[in-house]
């Protein structure tokens, strides 16, 4: 029996899916979470009423906050991906041979466990690579640890709001810092600026105490509505920034790997930021 669903990110405006078929829709340890059939986008999570990863375009997000950071560093061994319980950043993550060990910290057991089944296609298989180690834990708790530090830190979180609101603040981004390597890189998922325009100059103002280098990238995430999302960035090296397409088609084709969204070219061009984006990060 077909029904609509409505998610109600924001106060005054809203996005309807139709839902042909639900498979799951139950109150887990910390959220509530449904997944359904759309015809349009597929299988389709939503967490707390936000849609969280469709399997329709989420290529389009798991592509670009793994393989900017990745690419811009050129030897990354050791991932931390907080968040994620879907499994797209893993599965992503482990298309770059180089990659020993990613560890990934979710607080939600039930995200895991209802993603392999009702969504297997975007962890892919992720989760049984012997390189993944997966830690249910509160990631704000996890990054305040004096433990491993890792090449690259992406957080793929939900919204600041509910159990994702912690990974928004500047202690947070402070501890980010302490566990990145040198040459370390730090990526998250930072909201859409047109509509979450207080989100990306808050954490913008939260990071730059803690990193030389904070800014955004963005791509066009067709069901994160009102236009690109941010992608967050923070280095101690200015310089990833500035990498031209040159270096990256370089380490792209001795590692080349299959992608439907990324590209060399547009790794370099999604740093090029519109005008209301930069006035939001200097305010
Ligand atoms: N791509 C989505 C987006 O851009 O909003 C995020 C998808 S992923 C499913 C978000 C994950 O963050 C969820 O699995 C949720 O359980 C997890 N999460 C939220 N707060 C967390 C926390 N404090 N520590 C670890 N994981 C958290």
């Amino acid at each position: 029996m077909s029904a609509w669903i409505v998610e109600k990110l924001y106060e005054s405006w809203r996005q309807t899916f139709l839902a042909t078929k639900t498979f799951f829709e139950a109150r887990t340890e910390h959220q509530h979470l449904v997944i359904f059939e759309n015809p349009q986008f597929g299988r389709v999570m939503v967490l707390d009423n936000v849609i969280q990863v469709t399997t329709g375009d989420e290529f389009v997000y798991h592509e670009m906050l793994t393989h900017v950071p990745m690419l811009a560093h050129g030897h990354a061994t050791e991932i931390l991906v907080v968040g994620g319980g879907d499994g797209g950043i893993l599965r992503e993550v482990l298309k770059h041979k180089q990659v020993t060990k990613a560890v990934l910290v979710e607080i939600d057991q039930g995200v895991v466990d209802m993603s392999i089944e009702h969504m297997p296609s975007v962890s892919a298989g992720a989760y049984d690579d012997k390189r993944v180690e997966v830690v249910i834990q509160d990631g704000v708790e996890y990054m305040a640890e004096d433990g491993q530090k890792f090449d690259i830190i992406i957080i793929d979180s939900t919204d600041p709001a509910g159990p994702g609101e912690v990974l928004f603040t500047e202690s947070f981004y402070k501890n980010c810092a302490k566990r990145l390597k040198p040459g370390g890189i730090f990526t998250c998922q930072n909201g859409v600026p047109f509509m979450q325009g207080d989100e990306l100059t808050d954490t913008q103002n939260r990071r730059k105490p803690h990193f030389k280098d904070a800014a955004f990238y963005v791509a066009a995430v067709p069901t994160y509505v009102g236009g690109f999302m941010a992608l967050g960035w923070a280095t101690q090296d200015p310089a990833y920034r500035k990498q031209g397409a040159e270096v990256i088609h370089q380490r792209y084709s001795a590692n080349p790997f299959p992608t439907r969204y990324w590209t060399p070219d547009l790794h370099v061009a999604s740093f090029a930021l519109p005008r209301y984006v930069q006035d939001l990060m200097e305010k």
